[in-house]
């Protein structure tokens, strides 16, 4: 999926990046000597680099730490934690919530590391199956367990901005494991 680009550094990336954002708002007729543009390949291209697509970044992923799970009955369910991606087939956003809910084995998490695994999987190109997926599957080997559930709700602006143009929809994901296809389904469910 990625190219040898990978082997740039992140000033690199943005020079190159924003070289070529300059041919395509040329391209598209626009003046860049009008001073509101001027700098729009430069903002756009450290935009890309350094925020919307960091995740492309493998050592942006978020330093952990562990605390010793109190007990292993309870499920842990953090709820509407804030999602903002990007559509890998328009690069248009997708935006909205994901709940994550998982039962401890030997250790939990701090609470705002789940945010910070959920989003750094969210910041690059993406679909929102394959998101659900990454944050699931990354959760169940960083927390060693296979009861983990991740549902996700986004709206995506490639269907809102462009082709049907429906603003009311969103999508809805859900990835269930282990017991959350059992015993903690309806729990799960019921919660969001
Ligand atoms: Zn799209």
């Amino acid at each position: 999926m990625y190219s040898s680009s990978s082997t740039l550094t992140s000033q690199e990336k943005q020079l190159a990046i924003a070289e070529k954002f300059t041919e395509i708002l040329e391209l598209l007729g626009l003046d860049l000597e009008d001073p509101s543009l001027q700098k729009t390949p430069q903002r756009i291209a450290k935009m890309y680099v350094q925020e919307i697509f960091s995740g492309l970044n493998s050592n942006s992923f978020p330093s952990l730490f562990f605390i010793e799970a109190p007990c292993s009955e309870q499920m842990i369910f953090v709820k509407n934690i804030p999602i903002h991606s990007m559509c890998e087939h328009h690069f248009l956003p997708m935006v909205g919530h994901a709940h994550i809910a998982y039962c401890p084995q030997k250790h939990i998490l701090g609470l705002s590391k789940i945010h910070r695994i959920a989003q750094h999987f969210a910041k690059k190109p993406q679909l929102q199956e394959r998101l659900t997926r990454e944050i699931a599957n990354s959760l169940s080997s960083i927390l060693r367990t296979e009861d983990i559930a991740v549902c996700m709700e986004l709206k995506h602006f490639c269907v809102l901005m462009r082709g049907v143009q429906d603003i009311d929809s969103t999508t809805r994901t859900c990835l269930l494991k282990g017991q959350f296809l059992h015993s903690k389904k309806q729990e799960f469910l019921c919660q969001i």
